[in-house]
C-alpha cells in the first residue's frame, strides 16, 4: 500500500517546497492541481499548476474529474482524479498540497485506496512570521491582507490532522517532514 500525504498550511509556510524536496529525492509524485488563478512569473503551465479558464474547470466539475475543489482566494484550485488514484494504483506514493476545504473533502472521499493510503499533516507558522514571509517573497499589500485573513480560518482546523509540523527552519522543517513521511510509510507497507 502506497501512501497519500495530503499537505495543507497557510501560504508562505513553505509547504509547496517540503512537497517538491521529497518528489526531487524520488519519495513521491506530486500532484498538480489545476486552477483559475493567474500565473506567476516563473510559473509554467503543467509543472506548477493547469491553468485553466473559469469555463474549462468549470466543466471538469460537471465532468466528475476532480478528487476536490474548493475556491480559495477568490480563484478555483482542485486535484484531478487521474493525478492522484492512477498513481496510486501503480503503487506510488503521492503528495498534494491543498487547502483546509479541499482536506476535508479528501477525508470524506469514499474511494477505497484513497481512505486506505491517507495521510494529512498541516504546516503552522506563527502570524508575524508568516507575514514578514509573504512580504519577502513579493507579495502585494492586498494579497497579504487576504492570505492573513485565510491563515488564521485555516489555524482553526490544524486538529483535524493527524500531524501538526512547526515550522522553523527550512532544513529543519524538511528533516521532520521527510521523518514523517518515511514513519507512515513504511506503516503503510506492512498493510
Ligand atoms: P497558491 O495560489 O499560493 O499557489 O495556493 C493558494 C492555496 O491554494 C494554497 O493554500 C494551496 O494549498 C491551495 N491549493 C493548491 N492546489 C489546491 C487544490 O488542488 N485544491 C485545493 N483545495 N487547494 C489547493
Amino acid at each position: 500500500m502506497s501512501v497519500l500525504l495530503v499537505v495543507s498550511g497557510a501560504s508562505g509556510s513553505g509547504k509547496t517546497t517540503l512537497c517538491r524536496q521529497l518528489e526531487q529525492k524520488g519519495m513521491a509524485y506530486y500532484a498538480i492541481s489545476a486552477t483559475t488563478r493567474a500565473m506567476r512569473p516563473g510559473e509554467v503551465d503543467g509543472e506548477d499548476y493547469f491553468f485553466l479558464t473559469v469555463e474549462d474547470f468549470t466543466a471538469k466539475i460537471e465532468q466528475g474529474e476532480f478528487l476536490e475543489h474548493a475556491k480559495v482566494h477568490n480563484a478555483y484550485y482542485g486535484t484531478l482524479i487521474a493525478e492522484v488514484v492512477n498513481h496510486l494504483e501503480k503503487g506510488r506514493n503521492v503528495i498534494i498540497d491543498i487547502d483546509v476545504q479541499g482536506a476535508s473533502q479528501i477525508r470524506a472521499c469514499e474511494h477505497p485506496l484513497v481512505q486506505a493510503s491517507l495521510v494529512d499533516l498541516f504546516v503552522s507558522v506563527e502570524l508575524e512570521e508568516l507575514q514578514k514571509r509573504l512580504h519577502n517573497r513579493g507579495d502585494d499589500v492586498n494579497s497579504i491582507a487576504l492570505r492573513m485573513e485565510n491563515a488564521q480560518q485555516e489555524l482553526a482546523q490544524k486538529h483535524l490532522y493527524q500531524y501538526e509540523l512547526v515550522s522553523s527552519s527550512k532544513e529543519q522543517d524538511y528533516a521532520t517532514f521527510e521523518k514523517i513521511f518515511l514513519e507512515e510509510e513504511s506503516k503503510k507497507q506492512t498493510k
